[in-house]
């Protein structure tokens, strides 16, 4: 069970988790629990390792943790008030190794991917003993590991680690043998390399830490416990009707999270998919409702279009150039100039004419894009390079729409009578999704309008 940030964000709340799990293990439930930090930490984490790498006057060290402190033994003394002198004394031995990192980065005005990395997998460092002992507290014993320590081995990609299949076996050796006597809980985001360097999974990685570890174990079940009761049709912040989804193939989970659903880091279905293991996605403020299975797709469903996703990050790179006409190789010699800068690239699409070539990126990366195609304007093969980051990526997902005709149709005639403008279009060969690219400021409604068309509010098979 993977517990996130906003179902631990305070002493209330971890100590409402604790009961929830209570109720398991009394039901006579094996549990691994895997957690995230109390919201809101790894951001500040982020940005206040990015203010004191730059900061010439006093780095803002002290007040930092001092508030963190604060934030986490007020949890603690909540969730946990037996124990608090022995667990406050490993949050305080935590929080000064995190002070001594920040001001050594201050000092030497230098952030590497490894040191972020360690830093900002300190709010797992400080939230698990909190969650852990929430739990002795009502009378199960649990023992606490970070991601290294439980077995995790990932690639050294520093902030977007992938976990290596090596760490499977070890994951089970060290997990496993535990579960008789204890409930661990174990840091999610984070794991090591083979050479014992921490790495973090990417953003809302604890999802991820979930299924690997779950994966590596056999276990019967993979469950995520957010703030939703489930994987929706659209994300309920942006589409007021949205509405939960009782049941999702991994594939479409799959498409889902990475077209921006939050709700699943986008690999976190993948180690569960390997194992057949159903993942749920639960509630924590409300734990009776039956949330979403996640699960191998059995039967198609008879509803096509499932749910329609926005990703708001991402920018638009275009390469036009008549060299590119009848030339073979072109494409991938961009693509490998691409991947050589690094460069994740999430939609292509192709004129006929081969002289333009359109790319979504993530916008994080439209920097080390333009260097690459930069490289490749010298060589004569395109002429122009545009760029915007006034775009957005829609995704209409559902595993039905495979040979079902018409769908795209209705797609685009839908946005087209409102008067939408789409940009670009692709659709992934697995056809689950059809994705295509917007202005920004037309991003909301597009996104309900399909939610409208396809009827996704209601309860019924279409
Ligand atoms: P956690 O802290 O538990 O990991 P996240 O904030 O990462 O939670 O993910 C849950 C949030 O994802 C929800 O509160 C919701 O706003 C957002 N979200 C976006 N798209 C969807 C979707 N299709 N279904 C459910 N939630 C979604
Ligand atoms: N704490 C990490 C983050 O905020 C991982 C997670 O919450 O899943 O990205
Ligand atoms: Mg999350």
């Amino acid at each position: 069970m993977k517990f996130g940030g906003t179902s631990v964000a305070d002493g209330e709340r971890i100590a409402r988790v604790a009961e929830i799990l209570e109720k398991y293990v009394k039901e006579g439930h094996e549990l691994v629990v895997v957690v995230s930090a109390l919201s809101g930490m790894t951001d500040q984490l982020i940005a206040n390792a990015s203010e004191v790498v730059t900061c010439t006057g006093k780095p803002p060290v002290e007040p930092f943790v001092a508030a963190i402190r604060a934030r986490h033994e007020k949890a603690l003394r909540l969730a946990a008030p037996d124990l608090y002198d022995e667990v406050g004394k490993v949050l305080s031995a935590r929080l000064e190794s995190l002070e001594n990192i920040l001001t050594a980065i201050n000092t030497l005005r230098e952030l590497t991917p490894r040191s972020r990395d360690y830093i900002i997998s300190f709010g797992e460092r400080l939230s698990a003993p909190i969650l852990s002992a929430a739990l002795r507290q009502r009378g199960i014993p649990s023992v606490v590991l970070d991601g290294c320590e439980a077995g995790i081995i990932t690639t050294p990609t520093h902030g977007d680690a992938i976990a290596l299949p090596a760490g499977d076996t070890r994951i089970e050796n060290r997990v496993v043998p535990l579960l008789s006597t204890t409930v661990p809980v174990i840091m999610g985001f984070m794991g090591c390399t083979e050479d014992g360097n921490v790495t973090t999974l990417g953003r809302s990685g604890s999802d991820y830490s979930g299924a690997i570890v779950g994966a590596a174990i056999h276990a019967d079940e993979i469950w995520i416990w957010t703030d939703v009761d489930g994987v929706m049709t659209s994300d309920p912040r942006l589409i007021r009707n949205a509405r939960v989804l009782p049941t999702v193939s991994y594939l479409e989970a799959m498409e889902l999270s990475y077209f921006g659903a939050k709700v699943l880091h986008s690999r976190s279905i993948e180690p569960a998919m390997r194992k057949n293991i159903p993942v749920l996605v639960k509630n924590t403020f409300n734990p009776d409702h039956p949330g979403t299975r996640i699960l191998r797709e059995e039967h198609r469903d008879r509803r096509v279009v499932k749910a329609v996703t926005i990703i708001e990050k991402v920018a638009l790179v275009a390469v036009t150039g008549v060299q590119m006409v009848g030339r073979p190789g072109v494409a991938k010699r961009i693509f490998s100039a691409l991947a050589d800068h690094g460069v994740n690239v999430m939609m292509i699409s192709q004129g006929s004419s081969e002289a333009n070539i359109s790319l979504i990126i993530e916008e994080g990366h439209l920097d080390q894009a333009v260097d690459a195609l930069t490289g490749i304007r010298k060589e004569g093969i395109v002429r122009d390079i545009v760029r915007d980051r006034n775009v957005v990526a829609i995704a209409v997902v559902g595993a039905g729409m495979a040979g079902t005709p018409g769908i795209s149709g209705r797609i685009f005639t839908a946005l087209g009578k409102a008067g939408v403008n789409v940009m670009m279009i692709s659709q992934g060969s697995s056809e689950v999704n059809v994705s295509f690219v917007v202005r920004q400021q037309d991003g909301p409604k597009a996104v309900q309008i399909l939610h409208d068309e396809f009827r996704l509010s209601e309860d019924h098979d279409e």
